[in-house]
């Protein structure tokens, strides 16, 4: 694991300034088969935008949306970094 993904993975000091945290989660955890697009436009006028996606990757969140990214999308960068790391 890279250092940088270490840091990502037990540094939580993003989440104080979160948006999310202003808005609550349940645009971030909607029920299956919802849109997520509320959740994708707040992240995308966040700035720890970046630190929540890394962490999320680092901790292997399966559900909700983190950094911008629905679960799927997620799994589908997991399993391309994976393919890049073999
Ligand atoms: S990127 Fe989205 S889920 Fe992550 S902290 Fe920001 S608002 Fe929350």
């Amino acid at each position: 694991m890279h250092n940088d993904t270490i840091a990502a993975a037990t540094d939580l000091s993003w989440q104080e300034q979160a948006l999310c945290a202003q808005t609550g989660s349940d645009f971030f955890f909607p029920e299956p088969g919802s849109s997520v697009r509320e959740a994708k436009q707040i992240c995308g006028l966040c700035e720890m935008r970046s630190a929540c996606l890394a962490y999320a990757l680092s901790n292997d969140e399966r559900f909700g949306v983190w950094g911008g990214l629905s679960e799927k999308e997620r799994l589908g960068l997991r399993r391309a970094q994976q393919w890049d790391d073999a």
